[in-house]
């Protein structure tokens, strides 16, 4: 799988909307010693013009060793999420 597929950028749910937030891909034994601090940013394909129009795919990530803790996906429903 290729490396740089994903972008992630703020969501709307938080004070800045949608401002790209660079994530750095340190190796498993960066991981295992960083203080992991887990911010929630919206993950989207690098690839794709296509984007997804039911929702966001959320992710909690540390942007430092760029580990990843869970992923959920929230619905739109009208006007913002569900
Ligand atoms: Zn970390």
């Amino acid at each position: 799988m290729n490396k740089d597929k994903y972008g992630y950028r703020m969501p709307l749910l938080t004070s800045k909307p949608y401002s790209l937030v660079n994530v750095q891909h340190k190796n498993k034994l960066a991981q295992l010693f960083c203080k992991h601090n887990y911010i929630l940013l919206n993950r989207f394909d690098k690839t794709t013009v296509f984007e997804n129009i039911q929702g966001d795919e959320i992710v909690s990530i540390c942007p430092k060793c760029g580990k990843i803790e869970f992923t959920t996906f929230f619905k739109y429903e009208g006007m913002g999420y569900k």
